[in-house]
C-alpha cells in the first residue's frame, strides 16, 4: 500500500507488530523473493517483481529521473524483435537488471535490462489448435515472481514454474480440463508461497474457477468456483449454496451443461494488512441470460451469481469473504475482471480503504475494500443498459436492453469489448487520478432464433453474432467506425468525474503506467508510445512505434539510470475483428510485436518498417444460390467471425478469407476446415460442429463478400 492518508495508522500497527514485515529496501532479489519483498515492493523502484508493480495494482512507480521537464530528451535505449505477429499484451518484471516478458503464444523471454542482451527463452509449444479455444487472440499477459522462480499460465492451461536463471522447467502442472474450452491469458499472482491464476472461456461454455498451486511443486492447494454446476446440497460451501438459487440448475447439471462462465481470467489485487485477496468474475456462458436462469422461458430472471462480480477471499483457503456484483443477471458480456486498484483515499473527510475498478459496464466503481460496502459508482463512458442504482449498489435496469430469446434488437453502450477491457489502468497517489484507457463502442444485440448450445467450437453467446455485420459501402463502414472511440482519461473517484480527458484518433489503446515524474505512459492504435502530463493531460513526448500498442508500460533502474520499457504489437479482441484499415485514419494499424526500451538521451532507431503488402481482392465468380449464401452467413457468423471478422472482412492481424487462395478449390477448403490440415498454425478441424455441406456454404458465402467488396475497390458497387 502506498503512504498515504494511512501512513500513521500502517506505522503504529507495524510497532505493535500486527503488520510485522520486515521490509526489504536495497532492491536486491538475488537471493529470491520472498514474501515481504512483495508486500514491500512500493520501496524497491528500482525493480519490478509483481504484475501491477505492488500487491493494490497501483502501477505507480516513484521515479522520476524521467520527468515532465526532462521527457522530450526520452529515446530508444534498446528493442528486441518478437518471433511471433499475434497481439502483445504483457507486463514486463524486472529484478536485478533482467527482464522478463510473456508473448503471444504463452512464450517467455529475458534480456539485459540495460543492453537488451538475449539470455534466455522458453517455449512451452502450446499446441496450434488450442486458437480457436480463446475469444480474443492468443496473448499472454504476464509473470509472477517467487523465490528463484518464475511462474508462467500457458494458452493451454498449464501452470509452469521456470528457474529464473536459466529459463529451465522446474515444475508444471495441468490447471484445467483440457477436453473443454479452457485457456489462461492472464498473469498468476503469489500470495505467501501461493501461485494463483485463474483462467478463461467463457464464450465457449466452461465453468469459471481460480485456484492456488504451491510455488514448491504446483500441488493445488484450494479451487474456489464462481458458479454452481447445478448438484449443491446442504455440504456445498454456503456461497456456492446461495449462488444456486439465482440459476436455473437444471442446465448447468451434467455433462451438456452449459458451464455457466464466471471465468477470472485476469485481475487481482492482495490487501496484505486485511489478508483479502480480490479478483473481478467474468460473464455468463452463454451471454444471453435467458438461456441461464430460472422463470418462464424467454424471460429468464436471476442474478446468476457470481457473474460480473468483484470477490474478495481468504487467499489462504480460498474461503468466500464477500462480494460486490457490478452487474446482476449481466447479458451483455459485461466482464468485472477488469483492472483492480486498491488504495486509501480520503471521502467525505473519512479515511477509505477502497477498491476501485472501471469494469465493462461502464461505470466507476468505489468499493469499500474491508467490507464489500458500494460507496458510490458514476458512468464514466456514455451507456444505456442502466438508469441509476438504488441505495444498495443495485443497478436499475433499462428493460429495453434485455434481449431473450426472440424480441427485437437492441443497440446497447458499451458493448461486448466494454468501456474499458483488459487494459490497465493506473492510479496517481499525489494526483489523486485513476487513469483509464477508455473505449466506445455501441453493439446490436439481437437473439438467434432457435439458438442451441455447441461445446465443441465457436463461440456460444445465445445471439446472433452476424446481426450488426456492416453493409458493402465505404463510406457507411466509415461512418461507422468513426462513432468507435478511444479515450485516455484523468477520473477523480472522490468527485467521480473526469478531470481530463484525451481524445485519441482510434479506439483499443495500450494500458497505462504513472510515475513519480508526473508522467502517464501509454501506447495507442496510432502506432505511438506517448508521454502525458500526469495533472493536466498535455502530450509532452512520443515515439512512433510502426505498430499499434495494447500492453502497458513499465519503469525501472539499472545503475541508477532509469528506463521505460513497453511490448509493441496489435492484436487482441478489438484488432482481430476490426478492419485494420479503418480503426483511424492514421493508415493501417500493423503488428510488428517488438519490446521497446527508452532512456534520456538514446537516440536508436528502428528499422525502415517493411512495405504492407495488400493485393487487390481477386475471388472466383460468386455462383452459390442464395439459400447456400444464406446458410454461410449464419455459420460464418458464429463459427469463424470471431477470429477471421465479421462479415469475412479480415483485420490486419489473422488471415483475411477473401483474399484466401482457397476459395476456389473445394478440396483444399474441405481439408482446412473438415480436416484441420492448418491445425498447427492455430486453425483446427470445425468437423464436430460444421457439416461438409455447411462448411462449403461458408465458403461459397466468403466468395458472395469478396465479389462485394471488390465492386467497392473497383468502384463498381452502385
Ligand atoms: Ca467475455
Amino acid at each position: 500500500m502506498r503512504k498515504g492518508l494511512w501512513a500513521a495508522p500502517l506505522l503504529v500497527l507495524g510497532a505493535l507488530g500486527v503488520v510485522g514485515c520486515d521490509h526489504r529496501v536495497d532492491g536486491s532479489t538475488k537471493d529470491g523473493v520472498s514474501h515481504d519483498m512483495l508486500v514491500g515492493a512500493d520501496d524497491d523502484p528500482a525493480n519490478w517483481i509483481s504484475h501491477g508493480r505492488t500487491y493494490d495494482e497501483q502501477r505507480f512507480s516513484p521515479l522520476g529521473s524521467v520527468n515532465a521537464d526532462n521527457v522530450g530528451d526520452l529515446g530508444l535505449a534498446w528493442f528486441a524483435d518478437m518471433d511471433t505477429a499475434r497481439g502483445q499484451e504483457a507486463t514486463p518484471l524486472v529484478l536485478d537488471g533482467k527482464l522478463y516478458i510473456t508473448t503471444a503464444w504463452s512464450k517467455v523471454k529475458a534480456f539485459d535490462a540495460a543492453t537488451g542482451a538475449p539470455l534466455w527463452d522458453y517455449d512451452p509449444k502450446v499446441p496450434g489448435e488450442t486458437a480457436v479455444k480463446v475469444c480474443c487472440d492468443v496473448v499472454n499477459r504476464g509473470l509472477a515472481a517467487f523465490g528463484n522462480s518464475l511462474f508462467l499460465g500457458t494458452l493451454d492451461g498449464r501452470l509452469v514454474s521456470l528457474d529464473r536463471d536459466t529459463g529451465e522447467v522446474e515444475w508444471e502442472v495441468v490447471t484445467v480440463d483440457q477436453t473443454k474450452a479452457y485457456s489462461i491469458t492472464g498473469a498468476p499472482r503469489v500470495v505467501d508461497g501461493k501461485v494463483i491464476i485463474g483462467n478463461g472461456g467463457a464464450e465457449f461454455g466452461v465453468r469459471g474457477y481460480i485456484a492456488a498451486y504451491d510455488a514448491k511443486d504446483g500441488s493445488e492447494l484450494w479451487r474456489f468456483y464462481t458458479v454452481p454446476d447445478g448438484n449443491e446440497n446442504g455440504e456445498s460451501p454456503e456461497y456456492l449454496q446461495q449462488a444456486a438459487e439465482t440459476w436455473n440448475t437444471e442446465v448447468l447439471r451434467g455433462s451438456d451443461s452449459i458451464g455457466g462462465g464466471g471465468t477470472v481470467w485476469d485481475s487481482m489485487a492482495y490487501d496484505p494488512d486485511l489478508n483479502l485477496l480480490y479478483f473481478g468474475v467474468g460473464n455468463g456462458s452463454p451471454w444471453n441470460r435467458a438461456y441461464r436462469s430460472p422463470g418462464e422461458d424467454g424471460t429468464g430472471e436471476g442474478d446468476n451469481l457470481y457473474l460480473s462480480s468483484i470477490v474478495a477471499i481468504n487467499p489462504d483457503t480460498g474461503e468466500y469473504v464477500w462480494h460486490y456484483q457490478t452487474t446482476p443477471g449481466e447479458t451483455w458480456d459485461y466482464t468485472a475482471t477488469q483492472h483492480i486498484i486498491l488504495a486509501d483515499i480520503e471521502i467525505e473527510g473519512k479515511a477509505r480503504q477502497v477498491l476501485m475498478q472501471a469494469p465493462k459496464n461502464g461505470f466507476f466503481y468505489v468499493i469499500d475494500r474491508v467490507t464489500g460496502e458500494f460507496i458510490s459508482a458514476e458512468e464514466y463512458i456514455p451507456q444505456n443498459w442502466a438508469e441509476g442504482f438504488d441505495k444498495n449498489g443495485r443497478p436499475i435496469f433499462n428493460p429495453v436492453t434485455r434481449i431473450d430469446k426472440t424480441g427485437q434488437p437492441a443497440l446497447v453502450m458499451p458493448g461486448p469489448l466494454g468501456g474499458h477491457n483488459w487494459h490497465p489502468m493506473a492510479y496517481h497517489p499525489d494526483e489523486n487520478l485513476v487513469y483509464i484507457p477508455a473505449f466506445e463502442a455501441a453493439v446490436l444485440y439481437a437473439p438467434e432464433k432457435d439458438w442451441k448450445p455447441d461445446m465443441g467450437r465457436g463461440f456460444n453467446v445465445g445471439f446472433d453474432m452476424g446481426a450488426g455485420d456492416l453493409p458493402p459501402d465505404l463510406g457507411f463502414r466509415r461512418s461507422v467506425y468513426e462513432t468507435v472511440k478511444g479515450k485516455l482519461m484523468a477520473w477523480d473517484p472522490v468527485a467521480q468525474k473526469a478531470r481530463w480527458v484525451v481524445e485519441h484518433a482510434g479506439p483499443w489503446n495500450g494500458g497505462l503506467l504513472a510515475t513519480g515524474g508526473k508522467l502517464v505512459f501509454q501506447g495507442n492504435s496510432s502506432s505511438e508510445f506517448a508521454a502525458y502530463h500526469a495533472g493536466t493531460g498535455e502530450k509532452l513526448w512520443n515515439f512512433a512505434a510502426q505498430t499499434g500498442i495494447v500492453a502497458p508500460p513499465i519503469t525501472y533502474t539499472v545503475d541508477d539510470e532509469q528506463y521505460v520499457a513497453v511490448l509493441a504489437g496489435w492484436g487482441g479482441a478489438y484488432a482481430i475483428v476490426s478492419d485494420g484499415h479503418l480503426v483511424n485514419d492514421q493508415g493501417p494499424v500493423r503488428n510488428i510485436s517488438r519490446l521497446l526500451v527508452f532512456k534520456l538521451g538514446a537516440a536508436a532507431e528502428l528499422p525502415k518498417m517493411p512495405e504492407l503488402v495488400n493485393l487487390p481482392l481477386d475471388p472466383p465468380p460468386s455462383r452459390a444460390s442464395a439459400e447456400v449464401i444464406a446458410l454461410g452467413k449464419q455459420k460464418y457468423a458464429r463459427y469463424c467471425s470471431v477470429c477471421h471478422g465479421p462479415g469475412a472482412v479480415g483485420s490486419t492481424v489473422l488471415p483475411d478469407l477473401r483474399r484466401s487462395g482457397a476459395l476456389g478449390n473445394k478440396g483444399v477448403w474441405q481439408a482446412v476446415v473438415q480436416d484441420g490440415i492448418l491445425t498447427d498454425n492455430g486453425m483446427a478441424s470445425f468437423s464436430g460442429s460444421l457439416t461438409p455441406e455447411e462448411s462449403d456454404a461458408i465458403r461459397e458465402y466468403v466468395i458472395h463478400r469478396a465479389n462485394e467488396d471488390r465492386a467497392l475497390e473497383t468502384g463498381d458497387a452502385e
